[in-house]
């Protein structure tokens, strides 16, 4: 079977999947193959005569499924960058597939009690204390899933996991059906009023890379933001915002509105007979929050602030527009513009005159230049290395002494097989168990890529994303465990977000931008009257933006309070809880549930989205450990930070590595401080 590259060796550099003769058809026969394989190897486990021991069950389960993980992790970094109606067939017939192996393995008594019975005498193993953590982990995970329950239950159970894994690969490709049937073509200079040259630039690629002459908009967050921000034309800003708003929701195929409600029922009924109240409760158990209380109670606490800024905000842009004598009230698709102009007016600063210092080559420049100060890495860009896109950049990157870290991807670029939003994903893991394993470490962003041969710029927000994902990079690079199941990223949901936020901490300094915001055309670093101004109105429209995520974050989490969700309507229920916690009417979610991927596509950040306000209780914190030690880059910090966090994986409970790191608990307050959300004299 070697002529099917998925079931071969790869003698590629670093390994990496041979992209260029891996066919759709492909998968299919290699997924067949390896499913299979894992099914034999857990069937070894289980009729293992010996009695269980650490080698014989929880190594061999680590070791087990490498061809299936191997497979899987192509396939789906593939379905999220590069898909093709090929694969996403692939996609929804693999779903039910691989969910309803998952539930083999987890709901497997004989497999259980063998867990089930080191776990229960794992103080005498003499284990490791990584061991002691896997073996913590893994029990707590076949406990999760169902493991031990009576057969009924555990059927009912995999029923429902089958049945979500199939709404969930739909949701994302009705997200992605309706983001690629929409643009909105702009005709002549009327249609492009207001637009500064980047973005008409923008526009033109967009419509080049849909086939099309002239220049359009699309839906990509990259391309609709600055429109939003600069169109002068408010019937255009009103038709673009509307569709998308509407994304998810557009009634026929691609519509999303059911699957929430089934969705919502089923993960209500999962959790009940999992013995917990509501699907929040069952998710937060093992989370840093532990319960949805705690949640909601840090998520109001901010709400209050923020939404009393973003109503003075919206009196000051009510204001302009006024001032300007444009007779209107301040709508969703008004708002990026004025606060464009009151920046501009009370900043003297616009995007235009930024983004010509924030080359995206400079800016991953940047990023590579902070992990080299901080944890002594190097990058070398590897041109020999094909990846599955010719936009797509590898290097290969080595520690201090020269050694081996792993390859990363950055594959930067907006296109019409590319889900939108931004991510950090893996093609292969850290471990050591298997051999001295490297990670092959991929970053996805969606920015509007420039015509050929002009330098692509990004807006100060673009290029935070950038250090967001490239911090979550850093942390399955950086990784240095010997257990596959704990490596990188494998830590609790509210946690993860912290090492991508804190890396966030370096874009915004001086010390970084001086040296790379450099003017795409003269070469000149940002003047630092700019530099100065720009940092300045860091925290400028802070109450939308905060208000935006929070009320996200809000609406995922009490959808998934409810303890009986039959018939649940979506729409309804986001108006109730909006009604409820008084949303601005000039304001909309950041992501409305019909195209709200982090929530429905799959069970990522289900009941979880408030994971990124818990971790940056925790990033604006701990980014004041450089700040007390008087340096960004203080080497003792730097090297807690790599022990703890970076490197450390999932090796301890999350609060514990935080602690280790910072030597005490995080200070609450430090959030609303770097928001910009204290008044003076208030006691918030
Ligand atoms: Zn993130």
């Amino acid at each position: 079977m070697t002529d099917n590259p998925l079931l071969a060796a790869w003698t590629t550099p670093f390994g990496v999947p041979p992209f260029a003769s891996i066919a759709p058809e492909h998968f299919r026969p290699a997924f067949d193959q390896a499913l299979a394989e894992h099914k034999a190897e857990i069937a070894a486990i289980t009729g293992n005569a010996a009695a269980a021991s650490f080698a014989n069950t929880v190594d061999a389960f680590e070791l087990a499924g490498r061809r299936l993980r191997r497979t899987s992790l192509v396939f789906y970094n593939l379905t999220g960058a590069e898909t093709s109606d090929a694969l996403q067939a692939i996609e929804r017939e693999i779903a039910p597939v691989l969910s309803r192996h998952g539930s083999a393995i987890y709901l497997d008594d004989a497999l259980f009690a063998r867990f089930d019975a080191l776990f229960a005498r794992r103080a005498e193993l003499g284990l490791t204390p990584e061991q002691d953590r896997v073996l913590e982990r893994t029990h707590t995970g076949f406990r999760r899933a169902g493991a031990g329950r009576p057969p009924e239950v555990k059927a009912r159970l995999a029923a429902i996991s089958e049945r979500l894994a199939s709404l969930g690969t739909a949701f994302g490709q009705n997200v992605l059906a309706d983001e690629k049937s929409w643009s909105l073509a702009l005709n002549g200079a009327g249609d492009l009023a207001g637009l500064p040259d980047f973005l008409v630039n923008a526009c033109a690629a967009a419509a080049a890379a849909r086939g099309e002459a002239g220049h359009v908009v699309t839906l990509s967050r990259s391309l609709i933001e600055p429109f939003l921000q600069f169109s002068q034309r408010r019937d255009l800003r009103e038709k673009a915002f509307a569709a998308w708003l509407a994304r998810g929701e557009g009634g026929g195929a691609s519509d999303n509105r059911a699957i929430i409600g089934e969705t919502v029922a089923l993960r209500a009924e999962r959790a009940k007979l999992l013995g917990y109240e509501t699907f929040a409760a069952f998710r937060l158990d093992d989370a840093m929050a532990k319960t949805p209380e705690n949640a909601l109670g840090l998520l109001r606490s901010v709400w209050a602030p923020a939404r009393r800024r973003a109503l003075e905000e919206r009196d000051a842009l009510q204001a302009l527009a006024a001032a300007e004598g444009d007779n209107i009230e301040i709508a969703a698709w008004d708002w990026r513009y004025y606060a464009e102009k009151r920046r501009r007016a009370e900043f003297a600063l616009d995007e235009g005159q930024i983004k010509p210092y924030l080359q995206l080559d400079k800016i991953v420049e940047a990023a590579f230049d902070t992990a080299h100060r901080l944890f002594g890495l190097n990058f070398a860009e590897r041109k020999d290395v094909v990846a599955y896109h010719p936009d797509v950049r590898a290097f290969e990157v080595t520690d201090a002494a020269g050694a081996p870290v792993g390859l990363f991807l950055g594959d930067y670029f907006a296109r019409e097989s590319k889900r939108s939003g931004a991510w950090m994903s893996a093609y292969r893991g850290q471990e050591r168990l298997a051999g001295d394993i490297k990670p092959i470490i991929v970053n996805v962003m969606n920015f509007a890529k420039a015509p050929a041969g002009e330098a692509t710029l990004l807006s100060f927000d673009d290029a935070r994303t950038l250090f967001h994902e490239f911090g979550h990079g850093l942390h399955g690079l950086l990784s240095d465990v010997t257990y596959p199941s704990i490596a990188g990223t494998s830590v609790v949901r509210d946690f993860v977000e912290f090492p991508s936020q804190l890396y966030e901490h370096w874009f915004e300094r001086p010390e970084v931008l001086q040296r790379y915001a450099v003017h795409y055309k003269t070469g000149e670093p940002m003047p630092t009257a700019l530099l100065d101004k720009l940092l300045a109105s860091r925290n400028f429209n802070q109450g939308f933006a905060t208000v935006e995520y929070v009320s996200s974050a809000l609406v995922d989490l009490e959808m998934h309070l409810l303890s009986e969700a039959e018939g649940f309507d979506a729409g309804r229920f986001e108006q109730k809880i909006l009604g409820e916690i008084e949303m601005p009417r000039a304001m909309v979610m950041r992501h409305r549930p019909p195209h709200f991927q982090h929530v429905f596509s799959g069970d990522g950040y289900s009941s979880a989205y408030y994971s990124y306000l818990w971790s940056e209780v925790l990033d604006a914190d701990g980014f004041d450990a450089f700040l007390e030690a008087g340096d960004i880059f203080d080497a003792e910090t730097a090297r807690r930070l790599k022990e703890f966090v970076y490197s450390a994986g999932g090796k301890r409970e999350a609060d514990a590595a935080y602690r280790a790191f910072r030597g005490r608990d995080p200070d609450p307050s430090a959030l609303l401080r770097k928001r910009g959300l204290v008044e003076i004299g208030a006691d918030a």
